[in-house]
């Protein structure tokens, strides 16, 4: 993953941290994970909440931040897309399958 200095503070992604990210400060970035601090880049992947309401693949509404959020890449056409799935409290998220 790529290191970058942020242009806006943020919150760092890793499992169990959850900590402040500081404008101007060297990051790990990566689109599925977001931002970390440097230490926390290998860490396990943290929830990423959803900040919008979707639909999880059960079905289930999930209003903001009440679900998980999973980056899947699909393919169409030749064409890469980056599509962000909602999964509800009830599912595990999507990762690893
Ligand atoms: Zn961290
Ligand atoms: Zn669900």
């Amino acid at each position: 993953m790529p290191v970058i200095v942020t242009k806006k503070a943020g919150t760092c992604t890793a499992d169990g941290c959850g900590g402040r990210i500081l404008k101007g400060e060297y990051v790990e970035y990566s689109a599925a994970t977001g931002t970390r601090h440097l230490e926390c880049a290998n860490a396990a992947q943290g929830m990423r909440p959803n900040l919008r309401a979707g639909t999880c693949r059960c079905g289930a509404a999930v209003a903001p931040r009440q679900g998980t959020l999973t980056l899947k890449e699909s393919v169409r056409r030749g064409r890469r897309r980056k599509v962000w799935l909602v999964s509800c409290r009830q599912c595990p998220s999507l990762g690893g399958g």
